[in-house]
């Protein structure tokens, strides 16, 4: 069975000091859960220190993007070997933030994807319509795109290391989760396209999330939905009471 997995994508939030407090609070309430990957995505200021309180435990490091060069003029970047020198074990990429406000293609989240497997990183991959493509009718289609487009040239070695996290855009950080049907039903749909792409076996192995306002409250009844494996969780991990009680949720 898929082992379920929580993130906690952290965004442009807390200082050091805050995301030290964050974690040191997590630690703590989670310290028994070892049925569930947990992960947390700090900004890269604060990398390094979430590090030194998450190494010998049961969260693991999580950066927020990862460029494809391995060094060189690109400033403002940050590369594989960076983000596994700060500790890091996963990177996110294509986060519909990404793909709206920094123009990010499919072709530029899979090359991301690509150098950061070949560094030794697990991704987390995103895709999600928008809420004009869901009301148009559109949704399958831009799934089908952001899949086809950011998975691009993998081998079904490299899905071991690749975690899918289905956020529709319209959901997040808006208070409007979709419902445990309609994020089965989009689950499904993706796991029939791994299928075409890699095959039935790899296909059923790959985890693939849940995000967009994922709460307390909602955890349990998305986390039964068949092809639900976990979420990725912005507004809620800021916070260590809900985070811990999402993370509890996934059991
Ligand atoms: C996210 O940005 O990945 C996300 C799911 O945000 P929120 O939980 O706040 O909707």
């Amino acid at each position: 069975m898929r082992r379920p997995i929580i993130a906690g994508n952290w965004k442009m939030n807390n200082t050091i000091n805050e995301a030290v407090e964050l974690v040191n609070g997590l630690k703590r309430e989670l310290d028994n859960i070892n049925s569930v990957d947990i992960v947390v995505s700090p900004p890269f200021t604060a990398l390094s220190d979430v590090n030194e309180l998450t190494m010998d435990s049961n969260i693991k490091l999580s950066a927020q993007n990862v460029y494809w060069e391995e060094k060189g003029a690109f400033t403002g970047e940050v590369s594989t070997a960076m983000l596994k020198d700060a500790g890091c074990a996963y990177v996110i990429v294509g986060h519909s933030e990404r793909r709206q406000y920094f123009n990010e293609t499919n072709e530029a989240v899979n090359k991301r994807l690509k150098a950061a497997l070949a560094g030794g990183l697990k991704v987390i991959v995103c895709v999600g319509e928008v809420l004009e493509e869901r009301e148009s009718g559109k949704a399958f289609d831009v799934i089908k795109d952001h899949v086809q487009g950011s998975l691009q040239g993998l081998s079904k070695l490299d899905m071991n290391n690749v975690i899918l996290a289905y956020e529709p855009v319209w959901a997040i950080g808006t208070g409007k989760t979709a419902s445990p049907e309609q994020a089965q039903e989009i689950h499904q749909y993706i796991r029939g396209l791994l299928k075409d792409i890699f095959d039935e076996e790899t296909a059923a192995e790959i985890r693939i999330q849940y995000g967009g306002s994922v709460k307390p409250d909602n955890i349990k009844e998305l986390m039964q939905k068949e092809d639900v494996d976990g979420a990725l969780v912005g507004g809620a991990s800021l916070n260590i009471d809900s985070f811990s009680a999402i993370v509890k949720g996934a059991i």
